[in-house]
């Protein structure tokens, strides 16, 4: 019965620094790598940060106009001359 006491312990032991080296890993990668990524990806993938206007194309360098409606549009190299025949408003 002793024995079987003491197994247990250890087993309890054992599980509780299983589990609490997972936490502290799970911890490091939240607050790691995995986050920084997640806040880049939620940077770049807001509209009319880094895509064109009008061809929802991504580009690395964009042009920003004011359109018709007042709203502010970011315009790609290719659709650049169109943005320009329309006579938008350069910013
Ligand atoms: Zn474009």
């Amino acid at each position: 019965m002793k024995l079987l006491i003491t197994a247990a312990a250890v087993l309890a032991v054992v599980f509780l620094a299983v589990w609490f080296r997972r936490r502290i890993q799970n911890r490091q990668a939240a607050t790691g790598k995995v986050v920084q990524l997640k806040a880049r990806r939620k940077v770049s993938g807001q509209a009319g940060v880094n895509r064109c206007s009008f061809c929802k194309k991504k580009a690395k360098r964009l042009s920003f106009y004011a359109n018709e409606g007042g709203r502010v549009i970011g315009v790609c190299d290719i659709c650049k001359p169109q943005a320009e025949r329309r006579a938008l408003l350069r910013l």
